[in-house]
């Protein structure tokens, strides 16, 4: 079986097409499967559509989150209810063109674990997809695991990979290092990258800003490394001028005073680099803090899986009675 999950949130206006669209891929090629949304606390009528679909197909299921938790974490409650022996994660505002089910199943059913489908960046703003190629260069020089440019949470897992992607507990989740840090057998496929097809994109500047931070910090401890390094070039250029100064006022006799220039520079400079410093360390303690809480990732405040169950229930009381 496969299970197709579908984070949600603010989505009322593709969801049908949405729905239609996978449901005709899927009978089209007489698969099996589950389609499993997860509604991120929409503020508009997307928990009511979704209910009514859950109740003209029982192939739909869907969680409903208390409140708007994110698209990492709605990903993960979708793989922790999936039952597919695979899973395949798609944005529901159809950027994530459903025709490509049939090959991304076709590559699982030659033994690949993770198929991943990969976008070009064409329709985009020239300035972003700058942006993002100079961020995907420079981060794979920063971060242990490779991250490729245009890759993103669009595609088919196995099992094995859905189960180790849900052993990894922690709470910040940067799912493409997660995905890239597991491994298995890769195998990617280009496709032509959509626009979105109604609604907004939930993204604004700072939500990106934010997860490039993310995706650094997430994956290691570089950028600590960095301050110290920084550190020790700004000690060493200190010592330097030091002995300089010092050789000065020995041999060619006092001190002087109109040194604004460098005190000021002296101040600013050590001042800026050890706030810097500080800011990365409290980065890291940050995560730290949000570690150790062990908080869930997301609380669910409706689904339709415990009235599935329930049916059943009054089904067995029926046949006992
Ligand atoms: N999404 C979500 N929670 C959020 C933001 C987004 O579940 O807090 C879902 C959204 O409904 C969509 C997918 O994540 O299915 C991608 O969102 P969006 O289209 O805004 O991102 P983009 O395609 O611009 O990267
Ligand atoms: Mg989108």
């Amino acid at each position: 079986m496969i299970s197709i999950i579908a984070p949600c949130y603010n989505e009322q206006d593709v969801l049908y097409d949405f729905y239609q669209t996978v449901t005709k891929v899927m009978k089209e090629n007489q698969y099996s499967y589950e389609i499993v949304f997860v509604n991120d606390g929409s503020r508009d009528q997307t928990l009511s559509i979704l209910k009514e679909l859950g109740e003209k197909d029982r192939r739909v299921q869907y969680i409903s989150f208390s409140r708007n938790f994110g698209k990492e974490s709605a990903m993960l409650a979708g793989l922790s209810y999936s039952k597919g022996d695979a899973v395949i994660i798609m944005d529901t505002d159809l950027q994530h063109p459903p025709s490509m089910i049939p090959r991304m199943v076709e590559a699982f059913q030659n033994g690949s674990d993770q198929v991943i489908a990969k976008r070009d960046r064409a329709g985009e703003s020239k300035s972003r997809s700058w942006v993002s190629s100079l961020y995907y260069k420079l981060i794979n020089r920063f971060v242990d695991v490779q991250l490729e440019d245009g890759v993103g949470d669009f595609r088919l897992l196995s099992r094995k990979a859905v189960d180790s992607l849900l052993s990894l507990s922690e709470y910040n989740r940067f799912s493409k290092g997660l995905f890239s840090w597991i491994g298995y057998k890769q195998e990617i496929i280009e496709y032509e990258n959509v626009s979105r097809h109604a609604g907004d994109s939930k993204w604004s500047f700072f939500s990106l800003l934010n997860y490039g931070i993310d995706g650094i910090i997430s994956f290691n401890n570089k950028p600590l490394r960095l301050s110290i390094y920084s550190g020790v070039a700004v000690m060493a250029a200190d010592v330097i001028y030091v002995l300089w100064m010092l050789i000065k006022i020995i041999f060619m006799g006092g001190v002087d005073v109109p040194g604004y220039f460098t005190l000021i520079s002296a101040i600013l400079l050590l001042g800026g680099i050890q706030l810097v410093a500080l800011g990365v360390i409290g980065e890291y303690i940050g995560r730290i803090y949000y570690e150790t809480k062990k908080r869930p990732h997301y609380i669910v405040a409706d689904d339709n899986y415990t009235q599935v169950s329930q049916s059943q229930k009054n089904k067995i009381q029926k046949v006992l009675s």
